[in-house]
């Protein structure tokens, strides 16, 4: 399959249309962003990275019979998609206290949460991605009633799959947003799950291998990427 036109470029990837109307293919970048884009940097081979850890994880959850936009894996950047109608909202899930969590809620860093929290954020940068209730989002258009309860849950029924498949390679996973979209009358979970959009902690050392080593400064983010890469697909 051939890219086309360039659909979209986001942060981290460029959406492009193909030769089927019904499929894109999403190419992974190098550039990463923070803080809405306040900071901006590139991170060696994240796109790489990103990418097989992507499609690893969303072939994962098609096994478990959660639907996911993956298509197949097309080279080292390139992952082909059906194209979706995209839920303006993004997902969190949280299983430990971390980032905004712990600055808006005062939670200790690193608190075991009882049961994990679901939040829903409008994705829009220049409303700073707000945190919405339901009745938000329904007033807003983002989604129905229904199509809220289905984000939830396909949330929680990801998170205990993932969670799973983390432990069992000794990494924490701390938290993690999601995307959904529309396709034929059906949600999909779309986007990627990458060390961009989790925060994931060794098990023994709680080492933060994700993109908090390049929000903070922490050093060693490449060789944290690919520490998860080589926990996500080399571990089997
Ligand atoms: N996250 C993301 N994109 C966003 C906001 C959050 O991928 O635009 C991920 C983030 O990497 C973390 C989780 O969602 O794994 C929860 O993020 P949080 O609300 O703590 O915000 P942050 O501190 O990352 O801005």
């Amino acid at each position: 399959m051939k890219k086309t036109t360039l659909l979209y470029e986001g942060k981290a990837k460029k959406v492009f249309l193909t030769e089927n109307s019904d499929l894109v293919i999403q190419e992974f970048k190098d550039d990463a962003t923070a803080f809405n884009n306040k900071k901006k940097g590139t991170i060696a081979d994240k796109g790489v990275v990103n990418n097989a850890v992507s499609c690893k994880l969303f072939g994962l959850l098609e096994k478990h019979g959660i639907t996911t936009h993956l298509v197949e894996k097309l080279s080292d950047r390139d992952m082909l998609c059906k194209k979706l109608d995209i839920i303006k909202a993004e997902v969190v899930v949280r299983n430990i206290a971390a980032g905004s969590l712990v600055k808006r809620y005062g939670f200790a860093e690193g608190t075991v949460l009882d049961r994990p929290i679901v939040e829903i954020y409008l994705k829009d940068d220049d409303l700073d991605d707000p945190l919405m209730n339901e009745s938000h989002a329904v007033a807003l258009g983002v989604a129905t009633l229904d199509e809220l309860a289905v984000l939830k849950n396909r949330a929680e029924a990801i998170n205990a799959v993932l969670q799973q498949f983390f432990t069992e390679r000794k990494l924490m996973l701390v938290d993690f947003k999601l995307e959904f979209g529309r396709h034929d009358g059906a949600i999909l979970l779309g986007d990627e799950i990458s060390p961009d959009t989790c925060r994931l902690w060794d098990l023994e050392t709680k080492e933060k291998l994700d993109k908090d080593r390049f929000r903070f400064d922490l050093g060693g983010v490449e060789d944290a990427y690919s520490e998860v890469q080589r926990r996500v697909l080399e571990l089997d």
